[in-house]
């Protein structure tokens, strides 16, 4: 069915190819390149990311089985990683073609069952190490008992090998991300001299690409948030182009008296009289409510028009005392990544919230 609502997500893909462009530039010509299109492509439409790159990039990466099986019923074919699979869908990786990260012995125990049952030979497995992170991965104590697994069996092979940095946006941090960067290549040389295979290696996303292609580019990157148009600082985020509009209009002008108060709660009370307008886009929508009473703000013609009282779930008031405009004309909810990091930032969060936020409900519209 067509989406008739009136608020829409614009992708913008010469952006995209824009932004992927300026990425592959700061790598060797043979580094190969995943893009990360979990949480339905950091909120714009993995489907369609996947549709416009899959004949440039070599991988796609998403976090769970079931937007990877998203991916392939809609024709997509090239490799998929998935980032963190569970015991109860390890069959449907293998069903579907995914790739699954290995990142505990009871999930790479789990698989090789799992891939006997079906048998299946030679398939394509991922080693996630822990360096710094500690959310998921093996460490060098695991080494001996993944090899003990894995050199007995013909169903599994070890294709990449893999770990993810801390705060590679953080050049603070610098001296734990090249600690990790050691650790990893110390690992992973213990791993490939015991097994079969010469597995691929991989450490960077978006902000390692930045900081520190030249120490741990490997055999391939992981460009998240960057394709999308976010460099995670204001100097590298002004290189790229922006890539979502979320956009909708005015469905209702008011004024408002003083004294009189307007939306839930009674939370915005007018001291002078003020024009507001209404527009239907709200929390259900992905605009947090803690952009409410003046904090989050929209452009109308150009113009800064601030939120009035409280977020609700399908629309929001602003102010438009000082705006001409009229009922129809378009808002600009998120204008560009400069207007996102305002608003992240106004409500303590990162852009990377703000996008993957972005409902369902909202379509999405190719430009
Ligand atoms: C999400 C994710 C990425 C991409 O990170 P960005 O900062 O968006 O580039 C890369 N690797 C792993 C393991 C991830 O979970």
């Amino acid at each position: 069915m067509k989406n008739n609502h009136v608020t829409t997500l614009d992708l913008h893909l010469n952006a995209i190819d824009f932004n992927f462009n300026y990425f592959k530039s700061k790598l060797h010509s043979t580094t190969k390149i995943l893009v990360v299109i979990k949480a339905f492509g950091y909120g714009t439409s993995a489907i369609e990311i996947a549709k416009h790159l899959e004949q440039k990039v070599d991988y796609f990466a998403v976090a769970y089985a079931n937007e990877g099986i998203a991916l392939r019923n809609a024709g997509i074919e090239t490799p998929i990683l998935v980032l963190h699979p569970q015991k109860n869908n390890l069959k449907k990786i293998i069903d579907f073609c995914l790739e699954p990260n290995i990142y505990s012995i009871n999930i790479l125990k789990a698989f090789i069952e799992i891939s006997k049952e079906l048998k299946v030979q030679n398939y394509p497995i991922h080693i996630k190490f822990n360096t710094g992170l500690n959310r998921l991965g093996f460490t060098e104590k695991n080494i001996s008992e993944i090899v003990s697994l894995i050199k007995p069996q013909k169903e599994v092979t070890i294709t990449s090998v893999f770990s993810h940095i801390a705060a590679s946006e953080d050049l603070n941090e610098r001296e734990f991300t090249l600690q990790q960067i050691t650790t990893f290549k110390k690992v992973s040389s213990i791993l490939i001299n015991q097994i079969p295979s010469t597995p691929f290696k991989h450490m960077l996303n978006t902000s390692g690409i930045i900081n520190y292609a030249s120490e741990a580019q490997f055999d391939m990157v992981r460009l998240g948030i960057g394709l999308y148009g976010f460099g995670n600082s204001k100097n590298e985020t002004s290189k790229l182009k922006n890539v979502v509009v979320l956009k909708s209009i005015i469905s209702q002008i008011h004024t408002i008296k003083k004294g009189e108060t307007v939306g839930y709660n009674r939370a915005y009370k007018a001291t002078s009289t003020v024009k507001t307008a209404t527009i239907p886009i709200g929390h259900a929508d992905g605009i947090s409510r803690q952009l409410s009473n003046g904090v989050g703000y929209v452009y109308i013609n150009n113009q800064k028009a601030y939120i009035v009282g409280n977020v609700c779930m399908d629309m929001i008031m602003v102010n438009i005392t000082e705006i001409n405009c009229n009922e129809g004309d378009e808002v600009l909810v998120y204008k560009n990544q400069q207007h996102i990091e305002s608003l992240a930032k106004a409500i303590h969060t990162i852009p990377y919230e703000l996008l993957t936020a972005i409902s369902q409900r909202v379509g999405r519209v190719l430009k």
